[in-house]
């Protein structure tokens, strides 16, 4: 069966080149006769996966010298727990924009562990757009600042970065880093999990400033404190060796495509492409204001909901699968990471044209 267009949320799309690559050396890496999912994480061959890796991902982001990169596990949920851990001395208090499902489950997760301030909410609106940062209700001296880049589920995104002065800036990309330049100096960390916009499930990345490894307090048992992966690259247990290898393709794949200012023009046509029909048709409502809209997940609905699961079966017969919406919220979403070529969503938009022509 030819492949199909993949719009899950997560575990998302992987570019076919990567994945070819991937096949073609599953049984012999570089002459090895190994499987890279067969080798010693200790080994020569794995460490210059592994190094190659950050070492393109440094490339990709301009990440500069005084961050590390971190291949961990645990999902970006971990994160959520691990950053009070290691991010807040003592009583200081920790803010938190609270934009939708994610921002939420990281304020909660939070809550546990520290005292959270929400600075700002979007759930007056329904979570459809991001608060002005002038109607942020900041801490002083807050331990950091945390917000969602890219709401996954109800489709919002930061088109701009807070400015919060000398406060550590913390933020959620799981589902758009690596979709757009970035200035990763602004923020003192920023995470991912892989499996939206990276590579396989089973990596989350960590990038950190040095100077926010070690503060936490009491301190971390070793396997959550930053400070522990920091010191053994990474190497304190068994990295997620595979997950990391093709993690590493598809930086290669991004460097090799024009690096991420090409990426991020690719993203703008493929949204605008989609939301542009989505407006200008009466059958089809994105709720989102204009300008946060996410350019990687667009969440939307028909006129009529109960057309919802026609319109989804008669999408995979189109080979357009996984567009159901989050189980939390329904509807329709179509996901446009890195790997979705502007084909398919062509194809998507003049499935949906056939559809409101012949049910609308
Ligand atoms: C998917 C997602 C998460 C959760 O990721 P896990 O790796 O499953 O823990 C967190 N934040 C955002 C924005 C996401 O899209």
């Amino acid at each position: 069966m030819p492949r199909v267009f993949n719009f899950s949320a997560g575990p998302g799309t992987l570019p076919e080149e990567v994945l070819l690559q991937a096949a073609d050396e599953m049984l012999d890496w570089h002459g090895t006769g190994l499987s890279v999912m067969e080798m010693s994480h200790r080994g020569k061959e794995f460490i210059s996966i592994a190094e190659e890796a950050e070492a393109d991902l440094r490339k990709l982001l301009g990440i500069p010298a005084g961050y590390h990169v971190l291949f961990l596990q645990g999902g970006a949920s971990l994160q959520f727990e691990m950053i009070p851990m290691n991010l807040i001395q003592g009583r200081a208090i920790a803010d938190y924009i609270h934009t939708g499902e994610w921002a939420k489950k990281a304020i909660n997760a939070a809550k546990s562990l520290a005292d959270v301030n929400v600075a700002a909410s979007a759930e007056d609106r329904a979570f459809t757009y991001v608060p002005a940062q002038s109607e942020w209700q900041l801490t002083e001296r807050a331990a950091y600042l945390h917000y969602t880049a890219n709401e996954t589920i109800n489709g919002v995104e930061f088109g701009w970065v807070p400015d919060v002065g000398d406060v550590p800036l913390v933020s959620d990309m799981s589902s758009n880093l690596l979709s757009r330049p970035l200035d990763v100096e602004r923020f003192g960390l920023i995470y991912a999990g892989a499996q939206k916009n990276i590579g396989p499930a089973g990596l989350a990345l960590v990038i950190v400033r040095e100077d926010l490894i070690g503060l936490g307090e009491p301190t971390p048992p070793a396997m959550l404190d930053y400070a522990t992966h920091a010191k053994t690259r990474s190497m304190y247990n068994t990295p997620p060796t595979y997950a990391v290898y093709v993690a590493g393709l598809v930086f290669k794949w991004l460097l090799e495509t024009g690096g991420l200012a090409a990426a991020e023009q690719r993203n703008i046509a493929k949204a605008a492409l989609l939301y542009d029909f989505i407006d200008s048709s009466d059958f089809y409502v994105n709720p989102v204001e204009k300008a946060d809209r996410s350019r990687m997940n667009v969440p939307f609905r028909l006129a009529s909901p109960d057309l919802e699961a026609d319109f989804l079966a008669g999408a995979a017969k189109h080979d357009l699968v996984e567009l159901k919406g989050h189980r939390s919220v329904g509807g329709v979403r179509a996901s446009l990471y890195n790997a979705m070529p502007i084909e398919g969503v062509q194809a998507l938009v003049d499935y949906m044209a056939e559809f409101a022509t012949t049910k609308g």
